[in-house]
């Protein structure tokens, strides 16, 4: 009937409103997270097979928020890339890996995950320029991690940042390899240092099929392209015995370890570096 019409507009109205509340309370939140430091990286450790050993870490940001605990970034992230927020918050996490990382042993090198939006703003390469400038760290080890996101749009701009970026001596990742739109043609078109094969295709490699086909011509592709392979989300043994069978030359996952704290990071380092 009409009344139950008007009621049923009536709650999605409501719950419209709700939700719009919610965004700005999270937002405003976003922006004091960053004003009061409540923003911390964690490190994920990056194993090389081919060498058997540590090379490096991923910084993965968490937002420590007062009421609701730790957030993970897929639950803030999108919302910084719809309101620009995420170009402070994702400088804030260029600079502070680099000013980490440089205090790791020589030769380990720090993953950074960029988002396409960050990516696109016109002083992305000078912001990344001075954060290898303030920490002293040596370019060639600062890892960007791109996703196939930063290919939708302007191509040509797009390999011209990717250019400067190469000229500043940083190293390009593809990140989550498989799952995007583009691939093969744009992957051609500019040669990225190492490409991260997602973990979907990691987690059905012990079946057999598609995904170990996927997985094999990815790191085939790589080796004749002269690009690094990773893979991500290795959470057993098994995973890597089939990595390691596939030619894949670097893994990353629970069984190597967790994302960890900074200090907890330098520990790990300190440890596997004694071996
Ligand atoms: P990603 O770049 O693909 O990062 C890997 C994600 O997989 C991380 O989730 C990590 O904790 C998780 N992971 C690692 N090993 C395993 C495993 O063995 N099994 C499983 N199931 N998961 C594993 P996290 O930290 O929640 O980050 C999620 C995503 O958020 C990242 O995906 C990345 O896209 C984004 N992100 C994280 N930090 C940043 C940042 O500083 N800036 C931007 N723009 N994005 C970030
Ligand atoms: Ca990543
Ligand atoms: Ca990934
Ligand atoms: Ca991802």
């Amino acid at each position: 009937s009409k009344g139950e019409g008007r009621g049923t507009y009536r709650f999605f109205e409501a719950a419209m409103h709700a939700r719009l509340r919610e965004r700005k309370a999270m937002q405003a939140d976003l922006r004091a997270a960053l004003r009061t430091g409540a923003f911390t990286l964690q490190y994920q450790p990056q194993f090389s097979l081919a060498g058997d050993c540590v090379v490096g870490a991923e910084a993965l940001i968490r937002w420590h928020h007062a009421v609701r605990g730790i957030i993970l970034p897929e639950a803030f992230i999108p919302l910084t890339e719809e309101t620009g927020l995420i170009i402070p918050i994702g400088d804030w996490v260029l600079r502070e890996a680099c000013r980490q990382a440089a205090t790791w042993p020589p030769g380990l090198r720090v993953a950074v995950n960029v988002s396409p939006v960050q990516f696109r703003e016109a002083a992305f390469v000078e912001r990344v320029q001075q954060a290898l400038l303030a920490s002293g760290l040596e370019p060639g080890r600062l890892e960007l991690e791109v996703t196939e996101g930063i290919l939708l749009t302007d191509t040509d701009e797009t390999l011209v940042t990717l250019g400067r970026l190469r000229t500043l001596g940083v190293s390009l990742a593809m990140d989550d390899f498989g799952t995007g739109y583009s691939s093969l043609g744009y992957l051609l078109k500019f040669r990225f240092d190492k490409i991260k094969i997602d973990r979907s295709f990691v987690h059905e490699l012990a079946k057999g099929g598609d995904a170990a086909a996927i997985v094999s011509a990815v790191v085939a592709l790589c080796h004749s392209l002269g690009i690094r392979s990773n893979a991500e989300g290795v959470e057993d043994a098994l995973e890597e015995a089939l990595l390691r069978e596939q030619g894949c030359e670097e893994i990353q996952g629970y069984h190597i370890g967790r994302p960890m704290p900074a200090d907890q990071i330098d520990a790990f380092f300190a440890r596997r570096a004694a071996v």
